[in-house]
């Protein structure tokens, strides 16, 4: 199985190029951000819990998001593969993830992490804030809080798959289309030897 991590701050691009590799390499998607939204729109009990935490920009708590990305991702017995976008965004959601593909035989193959310097991650947001509806995306002082809790509690995870020797850092400033290509290389040469 072909299994990522893609990794970056609020604003990195994750969800542009996870839908890019999702098509290339037949894997599925599963995004936690896009778990909640959908939940707080179908107005669930998950929802109701969700928004709270969304539209403060704060985390929501890891026992609720690992049991949600768990089961979701057990509706897909026959995957080839996962792309996990948003997802791990602790340690602990870390350590979680190895635990549930462990019990699949399976493991993470890398984490492609996307880096974009502050200013242009603020930048984006308010630009996508305008017309995504997104009300997280709409106030500099919850896109900030975003960035503060990527840097305290999402941003140590890539020592988890340092350790691992899985982590694989991409330049995420450019042509969406340049952005790809760099994935692209590393997933290839990452399945090369493997
Ligand atoms: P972005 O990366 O642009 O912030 P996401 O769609 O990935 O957007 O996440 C939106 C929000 O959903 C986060 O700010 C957080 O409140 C919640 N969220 C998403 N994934 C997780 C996660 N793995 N753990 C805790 N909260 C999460």
């Amino acid at each position: 199985m072909l299994n990522i991590v893609l990794f970056g701050p609020p604003g990195s691009g994750k969800g542009t190029q996870a839908a890019k590799l999702v098509s290339k390499y037949n894997l599925v998607h599963l995004s936690t951000g896009d778990i909640f939204r959908a939940n707080i729109k179908g107005e669930t009990e998950l929802g109701k819990l969700a928004k709270n935490y969304l539209d403060k920009g704060q985390l929501v708590p890891d026992e609720v998001t690992i049991g949600i990305l768990e089961s979701e991702a057990a509706k897909h017995v026959d995957a080839g593969g996962f792309i996990f976008d948003g997802f791990p965004r602790t340690i602990t959601q870390a350590e979680a993830l190895d635990k549930y593909l462990a019990s699949r035989n399976s493991s993470i193959t890398m984490m492609l992490s996307l880096d974009v310097p502050e200013e242009e991650l603020r930048k984006r947001l308010l630009l996508r804030g305008k017309d995504s509806g997104r009300p997280d995306d709409q106030n500099p002082e919850i896109i900030q809080n975003r960035i503060d809790i990527y840097h305290r509690d999402t941003a140590p995870a890539k020592g988890f798959y340092t350790n691992q020797k899985k982590y694989f850092p991409i330049n995420g400033v450019g042509d969406i289309e340049a952005i790809f290509e760099s994935l692209c290389k590393q997933i290839n040469s990452a399945q090369t030897n493997s």
